[in-house]
């Protein structure tokens, strides 16, 4: 089953980042056309919520889901890899504290995300379950990496369901590094996801999946539930 025991964070050069993996912040709703879609108004301020390491698994090869938790549903995200420790940051420090770009599934079980948000209870057991965070390697982050125009798209089986652009971002990377590190301090080996584009849906056993960030990134993956 999908384990962080043997997960290392790597960069697409295959070798390891000097980091362990540590927890990932995530922010719900960051496009406007996904929150349209999901009936859910847009955020005045970034939705945070965590998934703890042992939600991490590798995007690449079989990608194993627990059949008994239901249908997971993608959501194709640019990941960013934290270098430096980051406690009410400025936008500079922020900036020098991505360490990799990467693309990653904030996969999720819709069916009881629904259930507890129409209880008005927390989100964890739906998003942030073993092998929640799927992460692609990553990309070492340039300077002159325009973070915030980079294509994030995924194919399934073939046929292109998510085409969007970090340039569509409600709250850039850099505001909502600011923003979260006011609450949770974020260490190296800490990641982010940024929030998916529209064209959300549900994984299929024997689906394959291809997701691309820009020209940087490539993972694909072949779905299985076991
Ligand atoms: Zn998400």
């Amino acid at each position: 089953m999908a384990s962080s025991d043997h997960y290392q964070h790597r960069f697409i050069s295959g070798d390891a980042t000097p980091w362990p993996a540590g927890k990932v912040l995530c922010v719900g709703r960051n496009y406007a056309a996904h929150a349209a879609e999901l009936n859910n108004s847009v955020p005045e301020a970034p939705l945070l919520f965590l998934k703890p390491s042992t939600a991490i698994t590798a995007f690449d090869g079989e990608l194993a889901l627990a059949a008994d938790l239901g249908i997971h549903h993608y959501e194709t995200e640019m990941t960013v890899l934290i270098g430096k420790p980051l406690r009410r940051c400025s936008p500079e420090q922020a900036r020098g504290a991505i360490a990799g770009l990467g693309v990653g599934l904030d996969l999720t079980l819709r069916a009881l995300q629904d259930n507890l948000k129409a209880r008005r209870h927390p989100w964890e057991q739906a998003k942030a379950f073993d092998g929640s965070c799927v992460l692609s390697a990553f990309a070492p982050s340039l300077p002159t990496t325009d973070i915030q125009n980079l294509a994030v798209r995924l194919w399934r089986n073939g046929e292109l369901v998510q085409d969007g652009n970090t340039g569509q971002m409600l709250f850039p990377v850099v505001a909502l590094l600011e923003k979260m590190s006011r609450y949770f301090t974020l260490l190296p080996g800490d990641v982010v996801m940024t929030g998916t584009p529209k064209g959300v849906g549900e994984l299929h056993h024997g689906d394959t999946v291809r997701a691309e960030l820009g020209t940087l990134v490539v993972a694909q993956a072949s779905v299985a539930y076991l």
